[in-house]
């Protein structure tokens, strides 16, 4: 049986609208597994967004999208003289090889993609605080440089990656910008990642001859929970009493209760959480004079009935879970839906139904 995603369906298109609507130049970025969407339905939804263009992760997967989307494909690992990129040939493929934007991250690739494809579509990434990929100010200044030896090559913008919002990226952008500017090279389009939309909006106020372009996963696909849900099947339902051994590793129940077998394992991407968060030791010894079941080794689990997340009785096997529920709960029954809180970016789904 089936681990879930279900999405209201007109929420969800609405919310879409709504963000597209908000973000003028929105370049929608469907990566990994598709933000547990999967990468071919988001790009069937940017093409019905009537997007430019969808980001993807990396070369790996355009096979995924582009046969769902026909705009451009801005690839947001950097391009290397190696691996993936370079599986596709331009000769080969021309007409995908013309609506694929690179990122560019040090000059030396510069060279080596343009003399690979001395016309490519590319942007040029901006070293940011996160210090994952891109050019320093003076690689800005020496990529220009070397642009000038490559007439026919297409400078697509400057992209910038911000770290996750803690207090403002407005001083960092404002650098950066200034590095940009005096770089001297012939683009006024920025694609920018992880801006607010308050900085977005001060951002286009104060470099206002530049085209600014928010690359949005997240807050586009996931933004609005409320039209999502995951859910599990109840698969079966044991009797425990007390002592009574279930489980791979024959482990004994601590009182009596109900064994309830789940749909979702790590094959789903369904984890351990950790215990509780009380890691105190005081409230560690608590809940040991308790006599809570958490201290007896049982981990809270991400399913839960009625409204409580309930314990593992063992870990997670790969398609399937085993739940503890102490005697006095309600007891599902077989065929039971089931509410699963999960990471979307991390969950591989059965199946996805859009209402
Ligand atoms: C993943 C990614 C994004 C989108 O991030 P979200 O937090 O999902 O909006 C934007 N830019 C880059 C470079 C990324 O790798």
């Amino acid at each position: 049986m089936s681990l879930t995603l279900t999405v209201d369906g007109d929420r969800w298109r609405a919310h879409l609208r709504k963000v597209a609507g908000e973000h003028p130049g929105l370049v929608p970025v469907a990566k990994g597994n598709g933000y547990g969407f999967t990468l071919g339905r988001l790009a069937r939804k940017a093409q019905w967004l009537g997007v430019d263009t969808l980001a993807i992760g990396t070369y790996d997967e355009i096979g995924h999208v582009a046969q769902r989307f026909d705009g451009s494909l801005l690839v947001l690992t950097p391009w290397r003289p190696f691996g993936a990129a370079l599986d596709l040939d331009p000769a080969e493929d021309p007409a995908l090889a013309r609506r694929l934007i690179h990122t560019v991250g040090r000059v030396e690739d510069l060279h080596a993609l343009l003399t690979r494809q001395p016309d490519a579509r590319f942007v040029l990434e901006r070293m940011t605080s996160m210090q994952r990929h891109g050019l320093s100010a003076r690689g800005l200044w020496a990529a220009a440089r070397a642009l000038a030896e490559h007439p026919r090559a297409r400078l697509e913008g400057i992209a910038l990656h911000l770290p996750l919002a803690q207090g403002s990226h407005l001083s960092e952008v404002t650098r950066l910008m200034n590095d940009v500017v005096a770089a001297g090279l012939d683009t006024t389009t920025v694609w920018v990642s992880h801006l607010t939309d308050d900085e977005l909006t001060a951002l286009r106020a104060r470099y206002a001859d530049y085209t600014i372009r928010p690359r949005i996963g997240t807050s586009l696909w996931l933004g609005d929970r409320d039209a999502l849900r995951v859910t599990a099947t109840v698969l079966d339902v044991h009797d425990l009493e007390r002592g009574d051994a279930f489980g791979y590793r024959a482990r004994t129940a601590p009182k009596s209760g109900h064994l309830l077998v789940v749909s979702g394992g790590t094959a789903h991407g369904i984890g351990l959480e950790a215990p509780t968060g009380e890691s105190s030791i005081k409230a560690r010894a608590a809940t040991l004079a308790r006599g809570g079941l958490d201290a007896v080794g049982f981990v809270r689990s991400p399913f839960s009935i009625d409204g409580k997340q309930r314990l593992f009785a063992e870990p997670p096997h790969m398609q399937a879970s085993m739940l503890f529920l102490p005697s006095g709960a309600h007891v599902p029954q077989v065929g039971d839906l089931v509410d699963v809180r999960v990471r979307y970016t991390a969950t591989a789904f059965d199946r996805v139904v859009i209402t």
